[in-house]
This record gives structure tokens, sequence and C-alpha cells, in this order.
């Protein structure tokens, strides 16, 4: 439980959503800007531009339905807005600047060339048919036009919406242009310019960071025990990657439930399974536990994959892992990031664990504009190096500052807008 007496009650989860999170960081980063760029720190803490959006459609039934959309652009210092589009019943405009925030700092830590976008729909995709919901994506996609483009804003998957969804976005956009307009988005099948290494890429980075966390505090990966929330694009290819490199994947959580095996869990029979029931409950070879047990498991890395705000100051204290390692975005609370500093939890920030999957995203709109495309091989040894540098800059730049690592990742991608902000200077 939360141990830690000194934390303001309004840093807990009830009191701050996304947006006031992102906040929080940012206040907690701003002491440590170099003195040159701290004074246009409020740039940081609004979007540039906000678009809201009504979504008609009409249902199989005849009837029109009406869903509210977004696209926020945060930051476009560095370049055009990248970030991905999330199709979810509690999606909120605060929940999207949030997201498209964390896209702008992401960005910068790992240095491609774009500014932070994201995009949402309140829906509950579950509940349309697939032609609901390509008549939903294509008419979101027509409202937000006026925004997107391939040196503009390019959009990419995130919960709940994927390559078909990224092809449909794709088409509605190139019919709207009257012509094919491959580098509007990213994350597509691979035979409409898709990369190769763009599904697993997020998960691939998760794994890279873990690994390059693991062996500067001394860890082994071999044999470490690992738990998993989420079990979707990130958290399954996490799972995979951890399993073949010959981890122990003891516990994994996802909407469903949670489940466990301390010998380890067959990831690929899990997935299996998953995909079969639509549930982990009853995957075999598993027992199933509740979320209490999950978050006490005795583990030595434990991966958050699935939403924010699930690390808190009710589960923080719980929790055993060495690494928390952050595929989802937000997922910890600023009271949470608190109680894991105080009990020696090494967090590896979500800007820069999960930005493998925006820089294969870069990668991909490299080879749509240049229409060369590369090897599976190319893009793994790049995407590699780029997390390996990544990490080590935010390591290096945490033991010199003597801050965590959240901290130091923001300071060095916030410097990094903020001086492409100075160097194009306030227009008028
Ligand atoms: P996804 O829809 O493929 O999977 C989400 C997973 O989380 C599912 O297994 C779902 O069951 C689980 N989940 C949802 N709510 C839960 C809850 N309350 N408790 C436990 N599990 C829950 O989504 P994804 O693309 O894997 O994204 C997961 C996270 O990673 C999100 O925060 C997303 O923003 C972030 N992210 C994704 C990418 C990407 O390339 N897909 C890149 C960067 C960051």
């Amino acid at each position: 439980m939360n141990n830690v007496s000194h934390i303001p009650s309004y840093l807990s989860a009830e009191h701050l959503g996304p947006w006031e999170t992102y906040l929080v960081q940012i206040d907690r980063v701003e002491p440590h800007l170099s003195a040159e760029l701290r004074p246009l720190a409020p740039l940081l803490t609004r979007p540039k531009r906000a678009l809201i959006v009504d979504v008609p459609i009409r249902l199989d039934n005849g009837e029109v339905a009406h869903f509210e959309g977004y696209r926020v652009q945060h930051n476009l210092s560095r370049g055009p807005g990248k970030g991905g589009i999330r199709y979810h019943p509690d999606v909120t405009l605060a929940e999207v600047m949030a997201l498209s925030a964390w896209m702008t700092v992401k960005n910068a830590v790992v240095n491609v060339p774009f500014g932070g976008a994201k995009g949402g729909v309140r829906v509950d995709p579950k509940l349309l048919s697939m032609p609901e919901l390509e008549r939903l994506t294509r008419r979101y996609t027509s409202e937000i036009n006026i925004l997107i483009g391939q040196d503009k804003d390019i959009p990419a998957p995130d919960i709940n919406t994927n390559e078909q969804v990224m092809a449909w976005i794709m088409d509605t956009f190139s019919m709207n242009e009257g012509k094919t307009s491959m580098g509007v988005v990213t994350g597509k099948p691979i035979s409409l310019g898709g990369s190769l290494g763009r599904k697993d890429a997020t998960g691939r980075g998760v794994f890279v960071s873990t690994v390059e966390a693991a062996r500067r505090l001394g860890m082994q990966i071999e044999g470490a025990k690992v738990a998993i929330q989420g079990f979707g694009n990130v958290g399954e290819a996490s799972a995979r990657l951890f399993a073949n490199a010959g981890a122990k994947v003891v516990a994994l959580q996802d909407g469903s439930g949670a489940i466990a095996n301390p010998a380890g869990l067959d990831v690929r029979a899990v997935k299996a399974f998953r995909h079969q029931s639509g549930s982990l409950i009853g995957a075999p070879g598993a027992e199933t536990i509740d979320a209490d047990r999950f978050w006490r498991c005795d583990v030595d890395i434990l991966v958050a994959a699935a939403m924010e705000n699930q690390i808190t100051a009710s589960n923080a204290g719980s929790i055993k892992a060495r690494i928390l390692t952050e595929g989802a975005n937000g997922p910890t609370t600023p009271e949470a990031d608190l109680i894991l500093q105080e009990n020696g939890v090494t967090v590896i920030p979500d800007v820069l664990a999960n930005a493998g999957g925006v820089t294969v995203s870069y990668f991909e709109w490299v080879q749509d504009i240049s229409a060369f495309f590369w090897t599976e091989e190319e893009i793994n040894a790049r995407l590699d190096r780029i997390m390996r540098e990544a990490f080590a800059a935010v390591w290096d730049a945490a033991q010199a500052k003597g801050v965590v690592m959240r901290t130091a990742a923001f300071v060095l991608g916030c410097e990094r807008v903020l001086m492409a902000h100075k160097l194009r200077g306030l227009y008028p």
C-alpha cells in the first residue's frame, strides 16, 4: 500500500485525468530545463489546435447514430503531426489532448521529425458491424480531412484500430484528394504501402528498452519472471519476444481478467486460445487470478500495455518488479510514480518505452514517400539502434541529473521541441 505520506492528495487518481497527469509531468520537468528554454515551457501546456467532429453514420437497421470524434495537434514545431487514432467508449477531448502531448515528447525523445497529434472516436467498436465500422471510419476521416495529410498530420493505429481501419482511412483520404496518398497514414497492410515489422514494433521497442535497463541493473532476461497487463498489439508482441528470449511470462491480464502460471505460460498457446474464445480465462496451463493478485505477482519485470491510470496509489506499493516498462501511454499516475521511486522500481517511461511503434511508422512514411521498401532485417536493425541510443541518452541524463527516467526523457524531448520553436521564432 501507499507508504509515502507526503504525497499531496491532489495528485491522486480520482483528481487527475490524463491531461492533468501530463501537466503535473511538465511541472516536474520545468525546473530541469535549461535557463534558455525554460521561459518557453508554457507552449507545452496547451495544444496547438483541437478539432471536435460529429460523425453521423447510418446503422445496418436504417437508423442514424451520431458519434463524437477528435483530432488534436499538440505541437508541430518539429514537423508534421503524428499519432494514432483510438476507438473507445471512454474517449474524451482531454484524453486525446494528453495522448497528443505525449506524442510530441515521444517523437522528440527518439528524434523522429514529427510533432505530436492524436485522434479518437467515442464509440464501442464491438457494438458495430464491419460495414458500420467502415462507414464510421470513412466519415470520421472525411471530417478530419482538413487537418491530415502526408506532410501535415499522419494518423496510425491505437486501441481498437488496426490495419483494416488504416486502409479505409488511406482510401477515403485518397478518394477526396483524387490521387492515391499512401503516406497519409501508417500501420497500413503491407500490400498498401505498410512496413514490414510495424505490427510488432511497439512490443519490440518495449522488449529492447527493458533489455537495456536489465543490463544496466545487472539482471538477466533469460529466466526473468515477467507479468504483462494488456494482451493486444503491444502486450502480445512483448510477451512473445520475452518468451523467445528465455524469460518466463508468469502472469497476463487483459479486459477479460488475469491468469498466471509460476512456471511460465505458453504465450503462443494463450494467444491461440484468446483468439478463439475472446478471453484469457480458461487458457491451457493457466490459473485464473484476481486483479489484486496480478499486481502482487512475484516478478522481476512488469509491462503495462493496456490503458492510462492503471498503476495508482492503491496498487503501486504492491508491485514487486524491479523494472516497470510502460508499453501503454500514461499507465502510471503521478502519485504512483512517487511510490515506485521510493520503492526503488526503475520505470521506463512511455515516451521512451513505447516509441518503437512511431519509429517504424516513421520508417513506413519514409518508404511510402520514396516508394522504396526495406527488408524486415533492415527495419528491425534500425529500430533496435534508435531504441538503444534513445535509452542510453535518457539513462545517462537521469544518472547525471539525479532524476528518474521519466523526468530525464521529458527534459530531452521538451528541450528538443522548445529549441525547434525558438529557432523558428514566433509568427508573425
Ligand atoms: P489493443 O486494443 O490492441 O490492446 C489493448 C489491450 O488492453 C487488450 O488486451 C485489452 O483487453 C486490454 N485492456 C483494456 N482495458 C483493460 C483494463 N482495464 N485492464 C486490463 N486490460 C485492459 O491496444 P494496443 O495497440 O496494444 O495499445 C495498448 C496501449 O499501448 C495503449 O495505451 C496505446 O496507446 C499504447 N500504444 C500502442 C501503440 C501501437 O503501436 N499499437 C504504440 C504506442 C503506444
